[in-house]
């Protein structure tokens, strides 16, 4: 068997190695005119496409990405209309745009040609002759293209200012997954085929252009000449100008002459200009590291914001010199970056030239242009597929990005920056801790997605944190690993074997393993496939005159490397790495003798969750316990410190008034595995000790599975106002254990979220000093769904409580409500039509009177205090019969937006309530909204109607004014005044529907 197996290995590897790698090849001319009235371009483009692959073709998949523009049926329409944006679906025709007049014609002969039947961007045009592997074809055809707002994606324009990017016909790549034929998208890169651009483009003589490729037209040389000599000498001049001045009110009118400029490149496998007739224009040059060749950089921008891009050369120079200096020398001669005015991203990357959006300062500026002009190599030269493995170019881009922040600012406290100049304890976080901060604070709510995912599938804040950030961060820990020399000599191999190729994820494996001579499963396995955790432990430490004894454990889900340090406070005296795949437990022997302190990763360097785990003290020097840490509100989750985060807190209810008190809490970010917060409050005028308590375990699973979060709340305060002998009486105690877990998967980005909650109630009531009884024990299951989309919502529950009283009776209730939320104005204003049905049923195995606002009722207005049976929610007073607090209600149960006790019932009860948010700009606060009814009360049914008017602040505080009632509900207020009638709710556990305090972040 064994025998065999190593046959079969060497088998594949023969195959493997006889197959070549091949790839097409593409080489295009165009000619384009830019109408700058009609914002249009008109174009004739021919290609010569060579079929390197063993493969007979006898159709050809071509891209027309422009066409993505065209409503929002396309597949970018869609997914921008999923993030809230919604142009292509209800915008203004003129913002809108497209390509059309094709006429494919190839080797001289028309050829019949279709849209895809899914995406009207992308063409199938049908060969007439087959094309032989080897063989050579001519495919021309003529096109225009309306130019789209350039507020929607990234081809557009603003008002004179032309971003012209993924703009002409192209075809798709054939590689040995066939065709990769794919629609436009917003968050979702390209993949296309290396070859040659000659391009000419014509335009009004006084625009300044950038471009891919090196420009051909003498004249043009001289105009760009002029124009950085005009900026140098005007700099001082655009300085004054001041960056609030409307960018887009001062286009100079454009020339009648016409002029025609050419630019040449090959070895690229796209062409992008950008043409703006106000740019100030800088050039230098850089050498080049290792080949010492010299290049060109360019900067063309607004001169509003020349303050901001007065020193943009040298940010151009730095990129490409380290980027050349750890991956391989830049391969063309120029590299641009121009000022625009992007909607996908900060920035947005084309071969030789980067375009910019806005930016707030000078160093994010330059992190930009250094990450933008880093894709010339991970994107440009190393040309992956960017849509399927998008971390190949943006997670390696973000590594390289850290990498020079750190190089050139080795003092740069980037993150603490953003973090409100470093308060709160958000101290010495860096460009590296920032990538670091928000992949550990998503994975610690179990919301993190795995590296290798398509684009598509990710969440918006995933493909930052995870795609971009998670990437950077795993390959910076292999960096730590390896060493730079030989991280740097890895690289530069990836790069000259892979260089004007596509780069497959198992290509840049056996790269690296080769180079390093390493096993890099850990890594490009689960590290990269997975959403596995590391978490390392240090267990023990044995240290005498003779040297370190280090005990450590691997109790995370990745068998990655573990640096292990001896350190004495800033210094590190000794480092040992425990190589990848060991044991679970391994022993390291180190040669410093007398250790005071240990770590594991004494950086922070590897991608770990929790890092609470990582350190030894000696006891000689500290005491046994690590010194407790009292700091103000919240703070980073420093594994070196033992914080309480506290913060003082005010608070009032009906009956114990004004209390004072503290917060205690460990709730730091990232998450740790275990919170508590316990909130104790004095009531000052009635002498008595009220507050709440919450304890939660999170687990997360691997496999991308989503989170659970095991809990315990604990709640006591006063009751009513019921006249006792000691005014300390009259309290309640409720302790609530909990399991909430959320369903289902988080591989894909979906609209679709389900919970189950598992929840149980102890509650007891301490009315007089004789009578201190447990009032009820009971418990509830609830399944919860959620479907949402930007116009329209969906929501099921389902609940079953059961509740055993003191004395013994049982009681059982079961409810479901389904919920429907349209949004009927759509476009400019933002309104909702909000439909619900509530259906419920109890069991009460007693025979027991029935009296308004019985607790243990279903009721028709939804829950006041008393019949908040499980504290879920936050009431100003629980036992009120009349009065104010009687008239604060829940939106649950019946779900009628009225104070009555009328239709409690014992029975069941069907309800049917519509809200209408009324279509008046006043941000959508007033509202009317019409209640139905019917209830059993055991012998006949009943039935309730009540209409009227509202003020909604969010689903924060509500206000319901009454404007007709039925008369059995009418007449439930005895004939009192119309004050009683109206209903206000506050939710003040907007945290989740359950008022978990600790899902602030989901
Ligand atoms: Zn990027």
């Amino acid at each position: 068997m064994r025998n065999s197996i190593i046959l079969f290995a060497i088998l594949l590897n023969l195959q493997a190695f006889g197959q070549q790698y091949w790839q097409q090849e593409v080489n295009y001319t165009i000619s384009v005119t830019l109408n700058d009235v009609d914002h249009t371009l008109t174009g004739y483009e021919e290609f010569v496409y060579t079929n390197n692959s063993p493969d007979v073709l006898t159709e050809m998949y071509i891209h027309l990405w422009p066409n993505a523009y065209r409503d929002g049926n396309s597949a970018l329409g869609k997914q921008l209309y999923r993030n809230g944006e919604m142009e292509l679906n209800y915008g203004f025709q003129k913002n809108k745009g497209n390509i059309d007049d094709l006429k494919f014609n190839v080797d001289g002969q028309m050829v019949q040609w279709k849209f895809d039947e899914k995406n009207k961007d992308i063409c199938i045009v049908t060969l007439n002759t087959p094309l032989q592997p080897g063989g050579k074809i001519n495919v021309s055809t003529p096109f225009t293209v309306k130019i789209p707002s350039g507020e929607i994606s990234r081809l557009g324009h603003i008002d004179q200012s032309y971003q012209i990017t993924q703009w002409y016909p192209k075809p798709a790549v054939y590689d040995k997954n066939g065709w990769n034929a794919i629609p436009y998208l917003n968050q979702g890169e390209f993949y296309s085929e290396y070859g040659s651009f000659d391009v000419s483009i014509t335009l009004p003589s006084n625009y300044v252009v950038g471009a891919t490729g090196d420009l051909q037209t003498e004249s043009e040389k001289e105009f760009l000449a002029k124009k950085v000599d005009e900026t140098k000498a005007r700099l001082d001049e655009y300085l004054q100008l001041s960056e609030s001045e409307d960018p887009t009110s001062d286009f100079p009118p454009s020339s009648k002459e016409m002029k025609t400029i050419r630019y040449t490149q090959s070895r690229v496998h796209d062409f992008a200009w950008f043409a703006d007739k106000r740019y100030a224009v800088s050039m230098s040059e850089v050498v080049l590291p290792q080949s010492k060749r010299t290049v060109k950089t360019w900067a063309m921008w607004v001169p509003e914001n020349t303050s901001l891009w007065q020193y943009a050369d040298e940010y151009l120079r730095d990129g490409t010199y380290y980027y050349s200096l750890w991956n391989g020398d830049y391969p063309y001669n120029n590299v641009t970056a121009v000022d625009g005015t992007i909607s996908a991203g900060g920035g947005m990357e084309y071969p030789n030239i980067t375009v910019i959006g806005n930016t707030s300062s000078e160093e994010e500026l330059e992190v930009v242009i250094v990450h933008e002009v880093g894709h010339n190599w991970f994107y440009g030269i190393l040309g992956s597929n960017e849509r399927v493995h998008g971390w190949m170019d943006e997670g390696m881009n973000t590594l390289n990005e850290i990498r020079y922040v750190q190089t050139k600012y080795p003092d740069n406290k980037r993150l603490s920056d953003m973090v409100m100049n470093g308060s709160f304890h958000f101290d010495d976080l860096d460009h590296h801790d920032q990538s670091d901060f928000f992949y550990r604070l998503t994975a610690s709510f179990g919301e993190d997605q795995p590296i290798e995912t398509h684009s598509a599938d990710f969440t918006p804040a995933n493909y930052a944190t995870i795609m971009y950030g998670k990437t950077g961060l795993v390959f910076y820990y292999l960096k730590d690993y390896l060493g730079e020399e030989l991280f740097d000599k890895c690289m530069h191999a990836y790069f000259e074997e892979w260089k004007f190729k596509h780069p497959q994820p198992e290509d840049m494996r056996a790269t690296l393993e080769r180079v390093s001579g390493k096993d890099l499963s850990w890594l490009f396995v689960d590290l990269i496939q997975t959403t596995n955790h590391i978490d390392y432990k240090l267990k023990s430490v044995k240290t005498n005159d003779q040297g370190t004894t280090v005990k450590v454990k691997n109790v995370g889900q990745v068998n990655g490397p573990i640096q292990v340090n001896i350190t004495s406070g800033e210094d590190v005296l000794e480092t040992s790495w425990i190589q990848p795949g060991s044991d679970r437990k391994s022993i390291v022997h180190m040669s410093t003798p007398d250790a005071r302190e240990v770590r594991i990763d004494v950086g922070n360097d590897i991608p770990e969750i929790y890092r609470d785990n990582n350190s030894w003290h000696s006891k000689g020097l500290f005491g046994t316990a690590e010194k407790v840490n009292f700091e103000f509100l919240i703070g980073d989750n420093n594994p070196q410190r033992n914080t309480i985060y506290w913060t003082p807190i005010i608070a009032g209810n009906a009956y114990d008034k004004f209390m004072v008190g503290g917060a205690f809490h460990n709730m730091s970010l990232p998450f740790s595995k275990f919170q508590y917060l316990v909130a104790p409050m004095y009531s000052i005028g009635r002498n008595m000790v009220s507050g709440m308590a919450e304890l939660a375990y999170t687990c997360l699973p691997a496999n991308g599975l989503k989170q659970s979060k095991f809990g315990l709340s604990v709640k006591s305060f006063k009751n009513d106002n019921q006249t006792t002998t000691r005014e300390q009486f009259g309290v309640y105690l409720a302790i609530s254990p909990y399991w909430i877990a959320k369903i289902g998967n988080r591989l894909k980005n979906s609209p679709l979220t389900q919970t189950l909650q598992l929840q149980g109630i102890a509650k007891g009531n301490f009315a007089t000093p004789e009578e201190q009884v447990l009032s009820y024990t009971g418990g509830f299951a609830k399944y919860d769904l959620n479907l949402k989309y930007p116009d329209h919502k969906f929501n099921i529950q389902v609940r079953q409580e059961l509740l055993r009283l003191r004395g013994g009776q049982w009681i059982n209730r079961t409810m479901g409500e389904v919920n429907y939320a349209y949004r009927y104005a759509r476009y400019s204003m933002k309104r909702w039509i909000e439909i619900r049905g509530f259906v419920g049923r109890m069991n009460r195995f007693t025979a027991a009177p029935i009296a308004m606002n019985d607790p243990y009722g279903l009721s028709l207005s939804g829950t006041n205090g008393t019949q908040d049976l499980f504290f879920e929610d936050y009431y100003f007073a629980r036992g009120p019969e009349a009065g104010m607090w009687s008239q604060q209600r829940n939106e649950n149960m019946g779900g009628f937006k009225s104070t009555s006790g009328y239709g409690t019932t014992y029975n069941w009860m069907a309800t049917g309530n519509v809200y209408v948010q009324l279509p008046i700009p006043v941000f959508g606060i007033f509202g009317v909204f019409a209640d139905f009814g019917a209830f059993s009360n055991g012998f006949s049914v009943n039935t309730a109607i009540n209409t009227g008017l509202a003020m909604r602040f969010g689903k924060v505080f509500g206000v319901y004014f009454p404007i007709w009632m039925s008369k059995e509900l009418n007449d439930s207020f005895n004939g009192g005044k119309y004050g009683e009638k109206i209903r206000f709710t506050l939710k003040m556990n907007l945290v989740n529907q359950s008022g978990k305090l600790f899902s602030l972040i989901n």
